[in-house]
């Protein structure tokens, strides 16, 4: 480890929580790169004298994450491995008067909308120019692209609009350049993130219009597939389907988090819709887009949840047969409008019930996975590891869901697509052989 003496400046971002704060710290990356400053991403070799930690204030194991991660590096700064500590991102931006007090060595706390102050602190500029030009920390073959900021919605649990404000879009246009930008640069998987992409255009355009975008995105050379994350149910644009379903490079794939099975809980959590409704949508989404994988999340323990409202939930689950499935228990975030309920769900048994929806999920995507052995998929390889080569089909977002495992022998390169016949599956992993390299 470097001793104290005189050391050129070397900034080391580290990234905790979402793709939305991965793409806050690559925008920051790209800033400082820009401005000819020696900047890395979450580098491991500690060599870095300059920190900042953009966190994440979501939920109490991420909160807890983020503050061991500050102390792991206030620690270093008083052993002199590194000079300054510099904190943004969600849990600043909700606790910054506080951990002020309890957290002194850290130099400087920024909120999640303060990127020209924290450039100012490390003597770099705001450049306009790079505005739309990001420079990613993913493989280079896949990237979040964040359609907006911020949320308009009541959620009883959510903590996310008192750290990312209201709901702002971004323009289509600059959207477009980035795309086109991220495509020239090797590009070629888009995901499209936001906390609610449905509000997409309500702001800018009067009018929900992410099937515009989708489809103007859809449009830019070079990318090959364009995938949704973060769908919101109630007010859902059913238009963007038809983009999906005639669009060859648009992923027949929507990630929705519909939270519960129980119109009771969804009363509770201000969903602004019912469990009837909720699966008439799910009913008429794979209607309008057939073979459409659905990913949702729900989560378990919300103060008021009976057993009887978690059985509904359990049979939801059961008859709607998900693709994919996230399960979180909930967590008291203060100043939510939860946070006024008794937290009356014990934590064992608020696990309980998550363990007992994936074992169902398991169960689940064992038996969809099993309908798989046979049939030949497009696969976007991304790495290399165990003897296999890995990757995902259309129907798998990076990090969240299924992967394709080919023999390392069958050679393919990262970030190439290529067809694979699938011949043997597990609950979430699809086993196979490379049957046209390259395509
Ligand atoms: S839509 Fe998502 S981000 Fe917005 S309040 Fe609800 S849970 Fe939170």
């Amino acid at each position: 480890m470097k001793t104290k003496g005189v050391r050129t400046n070397k900034i080391n971002i580290v990234t905790l929580g979402c793709s939305k704060n991965l793409v806050d710290s690559e925008v920051l990356f790209t800033q400082l790169k820009g401005n000819g400053m020696n900047v890395t991403h979450e580098s491991k070799k500690d060599d870095a004298n300059i920190v900042v930690i953009n966190t994440c204030g979501f939920i109490d194991n991420a909160k807890e994450e983020s503050i061991n991660t500050i102390l792991r590096y206030t620690d270093a700064k008083e052993a002199g491995i590194v000079d300054k500590v510099y904190v943004t991102g969600c849990l600043s931006h909700r606790y910054k008067d506080e951990l002020e007090v309890e957290m002194p060595t850290v130099d400087a706390w920024f909120g999640t909308n303060e990127l020209p102050r924290m450039l100012k602190t490390l003597r770099a500029d705001y450049k306009h120019e790079l505005v739309g030009e990001r420079l990613l920390t993913t493989p280079a073959h896949f990237a979040y692209l964040k359609i907006a900021e911020g949320c308009d919605r009541p959620c009883s649990f959510c903590a996310i609009p008192l750290m990312r404000g209201g709901h702002v879009s971004r323009s289509m246009d600059e959207l477009v350049t980035e795309a086109k930008s991220l495509a020239r640069r090797g590009t070629k998987e888009l995901i499209l993130i936001a906390q609610d992409l449905t509000y997409y255009g309500l702001d800018i355009y009067k009018k929900r219009n992410l099937a515009d975008l989708v489809n103007r995105l859809a449009d830019v050379e070079g990318i090959d597939w364009i995938r949704l994350q973060y769908a919101y149910p109630s007010g859902f644009p059913m238009d963007v389907l038809d983009v999906m379903r005639e669009r060859e490079n648009v992923c027949n794939y929507l990630d929705m988090p519909l939270q519960t099975g129980s119109t009771e809980m969804l009363k509770l959590m201000r969903r602004g819709i019912t469990r009837e409704r909720t699966e008439e949508l799910v009913q008429s989404i794979r209607e309008r887009v057939p073979g459409i994988t659905l990913r949702t999340t729900l989560i378990v323990g919300h103060p008021g949840e009976t057993e009887a409202m978690f059985d509904e939930t359990y049979n939801f689950v059961e008859r709607m047969r998900f693709d994919r499935l996230g399960v979180f228990t909930y967590s008291h975030e203060d100043q939510t409008h939860s946070y006024s309920m008794p937290d009356d769900v014990p934590d064992d048994m608020k696990q309980e019930r998550a363990d007992e929806l994936m074992e169902l999920q398991q169960g689940i995507s064992s038996e969809l996975n099993q309908e798989k052995v046979g049939n030949t998929y497009k696969v976007l390889f991304d790495r290399k590891e165990g003897g296999y080569f890995i990757g995902r089909t259309e129907a798998d977002s990076p990090e969240v869901d299924n992967e394709v495992l080919v023999p390392a022998q069958q050679y393919v390169r990262l970030g190439d697509f290529a067809h694979v016949n699938i011949d043997r599956t597990e609950e979430f992993d699809l086993y196979g052989n490379i049957v046209q390299p390259t395509v």
